[in-house]
């Protein structure tokens, strides 16, 4: 019985060399091979657009505690004196720095026209080097 598997199996194992052989010799598979899902994992991570801003962290303007807004849209409300604010006073809080979404680390964010708007227009991180734009394209 075992004799007879292992004819078997010595049997499947050519049939299958037989199926890649073709496959191996076409330039067309090396090709395939690069668009596989790995690749994907080493292109620089980024988002455009207010509504994937990364997480803030701005200071409550009452009692002066951090403020964690996770969402662009989400309430900006302070744990410490439950002071409250709607993501609209965005502006006029004073941002204290915005939070990597990949790896945590605090990023860098600067204004492309600072008389135009209050709030940063991108960020970028140093660690992970994911950045985000408000904007497509200047
Ligand atoms: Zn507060
Ligand atoms: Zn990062």
């Amino acid at each position: 019985m075992m004799e007879f598997l292992k004819v078997v199996f010595a049997r499947l194992g050519k049939a299958v060399e037989a199926v890649l052989e073709p496959l191996r010799a076409d330039p067309e598979s090396d090709h395939f091979r690069l668009s596989s899902p790995e690749t994907h994992t080493t292109t620089i991570d980024g988002d455009v657009g207010w509504g994937r801003r990364p997480p803030a962290v701005v200071r409550c303007p009452r009692c002066g505690a951090d403020i964690d807004q996770r969402d662009a849209r989400d309430d900006i409300d302070c744990s410490r004196c439950v002071a409250e604010f709607s993501h609209e006073d965005f502006p006029e809080l004073a941002l204290q720095y915005l939070v990597c979404p990949v790896c945590g680390n605090r990023m860098e964010h600067g204004q492309r026209h600072p008389h135009a708007l209050d709030v940063p227009e991108w960020a970028t991180c140093h660690g992970c080097r994911y950045h985000w734009e408000f904007r497509h394209s200047y």
